[in-house]
């Protein structure tokens, strides 16, 4: 189950991707599709999210059964538990061993849309570090416990050393590696590594990179996670904003460069958020000589609603 603490220490390049799941059964299907196509792109791990309350939480189960299972791709299940009886986070952990996943994302989670606050449920937990602590408890080693870091700190906690300090109590609870919110900042992401290290958190840290797609869902995107953007970026997206294609180029290129400038340090394992696209994350890859360029073979467009959804 320490595949990801393996793969950090054996001081070679990893990559893993994130999947969310889709609302339609037919967005499940073209998934599925992506996800066979995406296996040769090597990733360590897949992992799939959790709506928070656990609204869609059939939808991800039946995804990372599926991703395992089916595909033998190493899954990585999210687990929130904002708004969560400790019943259905039972029946989510007994579900996922049954599957065969042995990787939990433990995360809070986030209120449900709309409302400023979450609620504890009165057999809930309140912080992710409860959950990371639980799952320990209940279920020993078998899961590998992933959990998340904040390198521009959580929007909550404006004390942002408190905020390092309850990373720490995530890791001492048993996490096993650490994946961060995405960035844009290079360097803020460095920083905030280097103090992660300094208190003493030694897990493996994955920087969580989400490609930019197009111009509309990278402003709502950074703005719904005050994610900081440095201005050459703005600047470098406001002539080619309409046209997506060049965003995209760009989006992919950024990635390259910033994934590059965080290797040269000697981070080695990336995680992208590939908002269930396939295109940006393949071509990073490539740009970085961790895979070897794929001649796209395009199969017919026979099924017009499958075709449209395709890249
Ligand atoms: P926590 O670590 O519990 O921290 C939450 C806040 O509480 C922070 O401000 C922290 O400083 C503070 N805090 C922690 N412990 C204490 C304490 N003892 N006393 C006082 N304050 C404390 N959301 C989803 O709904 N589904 C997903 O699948 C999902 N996947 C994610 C994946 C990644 C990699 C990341 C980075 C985020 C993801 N999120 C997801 C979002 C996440 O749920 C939210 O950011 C949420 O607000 C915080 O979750 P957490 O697990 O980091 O919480």
């Amino acid at each position: 189950t320490q595949k990801i603490a393996k793969a950090d220490a054996e001081d070679r390049c990893f990559w893993s991707f994130e999947y969310f799941p889709p609302k339609t059964e037919a967005g499940v299907v073209n998934l599925y599709d992506r996800m066979e196509r995406m296996y040769t792109l090597g990733p360590e791990f897949i992992d799939v999210t959790w709506n928070a309350g656990g609204s869609s939480s059939d939808v991800t189960m039946q995804v990372c059964t599926t991703a395992q299972a089916v595909y033998g791709l190493e899954t990585c299940m999210h687990l929130t538990c904002t708004n969560m009886p400790r019943e259905k986070i039972d029946i989510a952990l007994n579900d996922a061993k049954a599957a065969g996943i042995q990787n939990i994302l433990a995360l809070r989670g986030d209120p449900p849309r709309g409302e400023a606050n979450w609620t504890k449920c009165e057999t809930g937990f309140s912080y992710a570090a409860d959950l990371v602590k639980y799952i320990r408890e209940q279920y020993g080693d078998y899961f590998c416990i992933g959990v998340a870091g904040y390198p521009e700190g959580h929007t909550e906690n404006p004390d942002k050393e408190q905020d390092m300090k309850h990373l720490k109590d995530k890791c001492d609870a048993g996490a096993d590696y650490i994946v961060t919110q995405l960035f844009y900042d290079v360097d803020i992401f460095l920083n905030w590594h280097a103090e992660c290290r300094k208190i003493g958190i030694t897990l493996p840290i994955l920087p969580g990179l989400m490609p930019i797609q197009n111009y509309g869902g990278f402003k709502r995107m950074t703005s719904m996670c005050s994610t900081y953007v440095p201005q050459h970026i703005y600047d470098a997206l406001e002539p080619i904003k309409e046209d997506d294609k060049a965003v995209k180029d760009y989006g992919v290129q950024l990635a390259i460069d910033m994934c590059n400038k965080m290797k040269a340090t000697g981070i080695n394992g990336f995680h992208f958020y590939t908002l269930n696209l396939e295109r940006s994350t393949r071509l990073i890859l490539e740009g970085l000589k961790f895979i070897a360029p794929i001649e796209q073979v395009r199969p017919l467009p026979w099924n017009p609603s499958l075709a449209k959804n395709r890249e």
